[in-house]
């Protein structure tokens, strides 16, 4: 079937709950391509034991009505046993990348996405993959991804769609109490104004204490960071290419958010 479909096709991978994150990756997948596709699964290959793979939240019959207004073409939802049969030992390791922010927080989880998305390419075939913004290292380690093994495939990334705190969409908000979800656009409030210090000419390492002082102490902050946004390595100056990275832990919840920087 997908041999006939026309091309170009645009794939967006996700793991469902779906919100206008996901919708916005669709839409631009609509606005480029002739047929468009998206998979939900929620990959426990890239959730660490006691992380949230449980109570990830899932909602199949509202996704499935969102996906039809956007005029999707085709929708794959595997079962955990059809993409992880019984013998299943295969995993990709993009290296050093996977490591570092998230990776180090998270060890397992870029390998885990690594390999699903690979495993997913294999099988949808599509000409363009359509990935958020909002998981920066996400992209940066699946642009490898597709550049290392050789997949035929452009990669597109799409603004982060925030609400209108700033604070950026995320299936995980939903996690926060009335308290923490009032106190999470600190977050990027915090990357914005590290982004102004930075501009101003202001050292990263000031930059980086002044912009702590704007997140809210129900914060716990894991980092706070100019990368380079092909390598994901640490920048000590402004340079572009780049994202301002940042992750914080609101109660129980841990939310990512970035800028990413082009002059
Ligand atoms: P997920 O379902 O969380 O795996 O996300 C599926 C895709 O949607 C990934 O490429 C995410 O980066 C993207 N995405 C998630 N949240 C947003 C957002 N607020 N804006 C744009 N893209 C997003």
């Amino acid at each position: 079937m997908l041999a006939q479909m026309p091309r170009p096709h645009g794939f967006v991978p996700t793991m469902g709950a779906l919100h206008a994150g996901h919708s916005s990756l669709v839409a631009a997948a609509r606005a480029e391509c002739k047929t468009v596709s998206a998979s939900i699964f929620v990959n426990p290959l890239q959730f660490a034991p006691g992380e949230d793979l449980e109570k990830y939240p899932r909602d199949f019959e509202g996704d499935i009505a969102k996906l039809e207004e956007l005029g999707l073409d085709l929708l794959f939802s595997p079962d955990t046993a059809e993409m992880y049969p019984p013998g299943f030992s295969t995993s990709v390791d993009v290296g050093e990348m996977g490591n570092t922010y998230e990776g180090a927080v998270r060890p397992t989880h870029f390998r885990g996405v690594a390999t699903v998305v690979a495993k997913l390419l294999t099988i949808m075939q599509p000409d363009v993959l359509f990935l958020g913004q909002k998981d920066a290292q996400q992209t940066a380690v699946l642009r490898r991804l597709v550049r290392d093994l050789g997949f035929p495939v452009e990669v597109r990334i799409v603004p982060t769609v925030r609400d209108s705190e700033g604070l950026a969409l995320s299936s995980r908000n939903a996690y926060l109490t009335p308290q923490e979800r009032e106190a999470a656009p600190t977050l990027y409030a915090a990357l914005t104004a590290m982004r102004l210090l930075l501009h101003q000419g202001m050292t990263k390492d000031a930059a980086v204490a002044q912009a702590k002082s704007i997140l809210s102490p129900l914060a716990q902050l894991d980092y706070l960071d100019l990368v380079s946004a092909k390598t994901f390595e640490p920048l000590s100056a402004l340079q572009v290419p780049a994202f301002l990275i940042g992750a914080a832990r609101f109660g129980k919840t841990r939310l990512l958010d970035n800028l990413w920087i082009t002059k």
